[in-house]
């Protein structure tokens, strides 16, 4: 398949003495503002290093571009009511959950504290959307995915276009810097945090994030909790690992969650979306027990649930969207965005996505219920899992979708530790747009976009996640 390309911002390659010392100083201005990450091989504390960078900002179409900020209070509001269409949610799972555990395990939760009656109906969502532009639809957007659980890299990504900007003053052209967006990500985040802690109304309740046991992505968590604790000081914010979790809060005759004795006003997570950060009984019991507080959840158990990959695919089938949304421009708007989703569930459309999937496994990505990255299949890898899974129920537990063939853009990517400059190579850009919502089943008291982030990885690498070493920080550079 050919790709199309983009032009890069600047003419490249750079000349090598030019190069080598805007790299030096771009590599020092991302250590020194935490665009940087714990080291996961040499894990030390103390010592962070600079997150793996693109030095220019890639080219990105404005229209596209403004179309998925456009998008997104309106996909927001789509999850939202998902989130809170119980029916739906048992319908699009209930083949996933026989024979997805981890799955199970969070809808048991949710059923749990439905039917012992929720305490808290207020609801906190910092979702991130995902695209890639699509070659064969004349580089629209296509969602790739959306984030309900942990969306990561809204405080590191809100510096990057800050850096970018010094490095193109930096190599003489100041006059493309107008062509970067501004992104408030970070404070955008932490807003939503703050307008949730206000709702719960509770005077000296603290907030609580939960952490993983390691965190190497520690500037994207410490920031948001930077940015609160400036603008609001009396906002006083804890981090507990599940375990931590287990161990040291109890719930009131209230249904409070109290940690060292104060209520907890909003949880959120920063673990607990893959099944490695459960492993033990206690951690799905500290789940659990935050599930029936009335602390206010970021997010509750049924707005992850929204964001599984078996729901991205039920809402692209015929009449869904019109279910939630009516039918109209909007709708047919969203809908433009989906690519094709298709269920491997036991039945007649199961039957005829495996055979296509079989046939004609580089069109398609396999994707099961997980988050966090490296968990999809590729290429001829997806016709070895189709056939090991045709006759197994396993199989409903995967989607599959249609691949998206982004545009090439050339550039040059920054990575710790490495000496010598790199050479240009081909590159392809996620754009992440970043939404808050607030609100219960009956009544949305906040909707907003408040930023971005663009990921940018070598074009033959299948997947992208920065904290899993394979995708760099890049901002957008609207063309
Ligand atoms: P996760 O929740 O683990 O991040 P994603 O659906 O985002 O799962 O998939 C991970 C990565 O795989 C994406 O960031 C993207 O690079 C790649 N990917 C996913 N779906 C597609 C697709 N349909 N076409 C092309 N690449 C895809
Ligand atoms: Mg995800
Ligand atoms: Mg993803």
């Amino acid at each position: 398949m050919s790709q199309a390309r983009f032009a890069s911002c600047i003419p490249l390659p750079i000349e090598q003495k030019n190069l080598v010392n805007v790299i030096e100083k771009a590599r020092d201005w991302a250590l020194m503002h935490g665009v940087a990450m714990r080291d996961k091989k040499h894990f030390n504390k103390d010592v962070i290093q600079v997150a793996p960078f693109v030095l220019l900002p890639s080219p990105f179409p404005r229209t596209e571009f403004e179309k998925a900020v456009e998008l997104q209070p309106i996909l927001n509001e789509l999850m939202h009511k998902v989130a809170h269409n119980d029916e739906f949610l048992e319908l699009t799972l209930q083949n996933a959950l026989q024979v997805d555990e981890f799955t199970k395990s969070l809808y048991d939760i949710w059923v749990k504290v439905r039917n012992e009656g929720i305490t808290q109906s207020v609801n906190l969502g910092l979702f991130r959307s995902d695209y890639l532009m699509h070659n064969e639809e004349q580089n629209k957007i296509k969602q790739v995915e959306f984030n309900t659980v942990a969306s990561s890299f809204g405080a590191i990504t809100s510096y990057l276009p800050t850096m970018s900007r010094y490095i193109l003053r930096q190599l003489g052209h100041p006059d493309l810097i107008k062509n970067m967006p501004e992104n408030k990500a970070l404070s955008g985040l932490c807003s939503g945090i703050t307008d949730a802690y206000d709702l719960f109304g509770v005077p000296c309740a603290v907030v609580l994030f939960v952490v993983e046991e390691v965190s190497y992505n520690i500037c994207d968590q410490r920031f948001h909790e930077f940015e609160i604790a400036e603008k609001r000081p009396d906002i006083m914010i804890h981090r507990k690992t599940l375990n931590e979790i287990f161990e040291e809060t109890i719930l009131n005759d209230k249904k409070q969650l109290i940690l060292d004795g104060l209520p907890v006003a909003v949880v959120y997570y920063r673990s607990g979306y893959e099944p490695a950060q459960y492993p033990s009984q206690r951690e799905w019991d500290a789940r659990l027990r935050v599930e029936r507080s009335t602390a206010i959840k970021c997010p509750s158990i049924h707005y992850q649930l929204a964001g599984t990959k078996k729901v991205q695919q039920a809402l692209a089938g015929p009449g869904v969207l019109e279910k939630f949304m009516g039918s109209g421009a909007t709708t047919n708007r969203v809908r433009d965005i989906f690519t094709g989703l298709y269920s491997l569930d036991f039945d007649e459309n199961g039957e005829r996505a495996v055979e296509m999937g079989l046939k004609d496994a580089e069109r398609f990505v396999l994707k099961p219920q997980r988050e966090g990255g490296g968990n999809n299949v590729y290429g001829a890898d997806i016709r070895e899992a189709l056939q090991r899974m045709r006759h197994s129920r396993e199989r409903a537990a995967y989607i599959l979708m249609e691949r998206i063939v982004p545009p090439l853009v050339p550039g040059y990517v920054i990575r710790p530790g490495a000496t010598v400059p790199p050479p240009v190579v081909d590159l392809v850009s996620e754009l992440g747009i970043f939404g808050v919502i607030i609100g219960t089943k009956e009544k949305v008291y906040h909707n907003r976009q408040v930023g971005h982030m663009l990921r940018t990885k070598l074009a033959d690498a299948n997947e992208g996640g920065v904290a899993a070493g394979l995708g760099a920080l890049d901002s957008p550079y609207l063309v």
